[in-house]
């Protein structure tokens, strides 16, 4: 099997960077490490822990929503978020990013207004966008930003 045939998955649990068969149902990839399914379509959550595998060795692309307990807005776009994340996987990962928790992420991201969406892949921001958003919106933004950046597997 060549590497084109695979991807790295990173796995929000355990920090594990997981090759996965393309061909493999999506319901059928589970962390080797800690058996956890990868491609859940759940919001994982992304910590300086995990994210060297779910940010920058995962070939999936993660939609990471920078958030904080004390945001109104930020409360107020989580089922949102949730309901997007079911609806851009396989091709975009989900994940929340607490910035009381992660304030080195936070600021490594330049992060001055939160509810703030960034779209990352190798580690680098490919889109951002900041304010609350509806279902709709989070996933019609996603979908133009990764076709923008030749990502055609939506
Ligand atoms: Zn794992």
């Amino acid at each position: 099997m060549t590497n084109r045939d695979c991807r790295m998955v990173g796995c929000a649990a355990c920090g594990a960077t997981n090759r996965v068969p393309a061909a493999k149902a999506e319901a059928d990839a589970k962390c080797g490490r800690c058996g956890i399914a990868l491609l859940s379509g759940e919001p994982g959550v992304l910590t300086s822990a995990n994210f060297t595998a779910l940010a920058e060795r995962s070939d999936i692309p993660v939609l990471v929503d920078f958030w904080a307990p004390w945001c109104g807005p930020c409360r107020q776009m989580a089922p949102a978020f949730s309901a997007a994340a079911g609806q851009l996987k396989p091709a975009l990962r989900l994940a929340k990013l607490n910035t009381e928790a992660e304030q080195g992420l936070a600021a490594r991201f330049g992060i001055r207004s939160i509810p703030t969406l960034m779209i990352l892949h190798k580690g680098r921001e490919i889109a951002r966008q900041s304010g609350a958003m509806p279902t709709t919106a989070i996933v019609a933004w996603a979908q133009q930003a990764l076709s923008h950046r030749g990502f055609t597997s939506l």
